[in-house]
């Protein structure tokens, strides 16, 4: 429930109600409920009301694998948005103007979807109204944590907003406040950079066909084009377009008019939908690989983009960090059962162990996938060509590579 001052103690706090920080406060509410535990979200922002999330043709969107649809319904959280997600029934990997296709259908899966595209605004509309609801949340907004303090058991913080200040103790501190965070640097937690001197391009694009579930990607020779299907906007058959690109690409990309821009994504991606009828709204983000050299102390944990923020080529940051949360709430009520708090080291040793594994794999994917489809250099042109034929001819790889990209692997 919204709250206009925060009590002195917590269980857990969460920095943050983002995307991640938001799915984690209502997920730990309401797996753990019998537990009786004190949760308190410090929001910065003011919460994005039902009027500011009209359904406009450029609200952004993600894609999110078939196993975050499972973690998603174990709490409330899917029930609400899986009615306004799209699914993704087939994705069709391919290299421009060069051979090499491959297809991953949900049928030859045997699942009803490889994964659901949402828009961001109606999953934060949701978490929101999850959050305001919630007796089991303490939900302050307009508020930050501006500095953090270790204690003996947990970490006591300063949370100020424009009228007052307070002082706060909390056995457990989950960092999800982004890639920019502020805490993280207060705490000293390192985070390291490797940029990738790319831009995503972001826009929202009319397709003259409908897409039918079909999702895209596309390695072009300004670097990889992610075409998504989206819900219908009004009549237009909508399709969420992510195309990362050079740094002097992506100020050419901008400076050009609707028709133009129109003609370049259409010669980049083709015809598989026919003709492009209308181009979006452009949003452009620096892209690079960050990630924090320290995931939990004692008493604090990091989530999302705090983490680790990924390049979007293979759409995983959200659902690494949904897979993330799972882990984290799991070894949090195990702790519980042993009789430990939530912020003891070795729950949250227990949680890193868990997902260790799998933030070496996403993030060495992630930045293989970008190295090799980000050139045209020949050796790599060759491994791409390759690394498509394989998946087309052997079913055991193709099916692996399937299950890693919808979050099941
Ligand atoms: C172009 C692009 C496409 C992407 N596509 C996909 C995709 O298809 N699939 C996928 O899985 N992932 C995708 N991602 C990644 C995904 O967007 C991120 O993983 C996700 O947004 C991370 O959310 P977050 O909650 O960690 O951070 P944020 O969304 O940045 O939220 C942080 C929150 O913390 C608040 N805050 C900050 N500081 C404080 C403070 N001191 N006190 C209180 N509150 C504070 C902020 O106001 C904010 O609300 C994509 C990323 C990009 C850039």
């Amino acid at each position: 429930m919204i709250i206009k001052s925060p009590q002195n103690n917590y269980d857990i706090t969460i920095v943050g109600g983002g995307m991640v920080g938001a799915s984690f406060a209502v997920t730990v509410s309401e797996t753990l409920k019998d537990s009786s535990l004190k949760i308190l979200v410090v929001e910065a922002a003011v919460p994005l009301s039902i009027d500011q999330s009209g359904s406009g043709f450029d609200s952004r969107s993600t894609a999110l694998s078939f196993g975050s649809k499972q973690i998603l319904s174990e709490s409330s959280i899917w029930l609400e948005i899986g009615e306004k997600a799209e699914p993704i029934r087939e994705i069709i990997v391919s290299d421009k103007g060069r051979f090499g296709t491959t297809r991953i259908s949900s049928k030859e899966q045997n699942l009803e979807a490889l994964g659901f595209v949402v828009e961001n605004k109606d999953l934060v509309l949701t978490l929101n109204n999850r959050l305001s609801a919630s007796h089991l949340i303490d939900y302050l907004t307009q508020a930050k944590i501006t500095s953090v303090t270790p204690r003996a058991s947990g970490v006591s913080f300063e949370i100020s907003s424009d009228e007052s200040s307070w002082s706060v103790s909390s056995a457990l501190l989950v960092l999800a406040d982004g890639g920019r965070s502020s805490v993280c640097e207060n705490l000293g937690i390192v985070r390291s950079h490797q940029d990738y001197n790319q831009h995503a391009i972001v826009t929202n694009v009319a397709f003259e066909k409908a897409h039918a579930g079909k999702a895209f990607e596309r390695f072009t020779d300004t670097g990889p084009l992610a075409v998504l299907p989206l819900r219908k906007f009004k009549d237009e058959n909508r399709c969420s377009v992510v195309w990362s690109v050079n740094s002097y690409e992506s100020d050419h990309i901008l400076g050009l008019n609707q028709e133009a821009m129109q003609k370049t994504l259409q010669d980049s991606f083709g015809h598989r939908l026919g003709k492009i009828v209308k181009v979006g709204k452009l949003d452009c983000f620096p892209l690079r690989l960050s990630v924090a050299r320290e995931q939990v102390r004692p008493g604090i944990a990091l989530l999302g983009n705090v983490a680790h923020t990924l390049h979007p080529v293979a759409g995983q940051g959200m659902n690494l960090a949904l897979r993330d949360m799972e882990a984290l709430v799991r070894s949090i009520g195990e702790g519980l059962q042993e009789g430990s708090n939530c912020g003891e080291m070795r729950v949250l040793q227990r949680y890193l162990e868990k997902q260790i594994d799998d933030h070496y794999q996403i993030i060495t994917l992630t930045d293989k996938l970008v190295s090799l489809f980000s050139s045209n250099a020949p050796t790599k042109v060759m491994a791409r060509k390759f690394g498509l034929l394989s998946l087309e001819l052997f079913p055991s790889l193709k099916k692996t590579f399937a299950m890693k990209a919808m979050g099941l692997g």
